[in-house]
């Protein structure tokens, strides 16, 4: 399989930019609308945080959409550092070389699709990787 173009892979950076700035509006409306004052606060901060911090401080929250927006920062994060170090389109279990086609699909994909399956199902039975 042809592993990605370096053209590709810079047009798959923008992608995740662009997601990344889209769930971080997703976490400001969010937030403004929060009960708790320390998340109201956050709000003017979205914008300058990076990843980890944006993380961090969303920590103690219990809130169920946060919780998934906090995911979605995770793995578009994953996916930014690997294109850094020269890792990105490699699955993370085998490090078999993804396709163009599954990255375009999903950019944030970290597993070929044998592993990604294996992973799941460990999941479901419980086990902590
Ligand atoms: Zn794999």
């Amino acid at each position: 399989m042809q592993p990605i173009t370096l053209q590709q892979q810079e047009q798959l950076k923008m992608h995740l930019l662009a997601e990344f700035s889209q769930v971080k509006e997703k976490v400001k409306t969010r937030l403004a609308v929060s009960s708790k004052p320390y998340l109201n606060e956050l709000v003017d901060k979205v914008d300058e945080m990076n990843a980890d911090l944006l993380i961090d401080s969303l920590i103690h929250s219990e809130s169920h959409s946060l919780n998934i927006y906090k995911m979605q920062i995770k793995s578009i994060d994953a996916a930014l550092q690997g294109i850094e170090l020269g890792l990105y389109g490699l699955c993370s279990d085998c490090e078999i070389e993804l396709s163009a086609e599954e990255l375009f699909d999903c950019p944030t994909q970290q597993r070929c699709t044998a592993c990604e399956l294996k992973y799941q199902q460990q999941k479901v039975k419980g086990y902590k990787l």
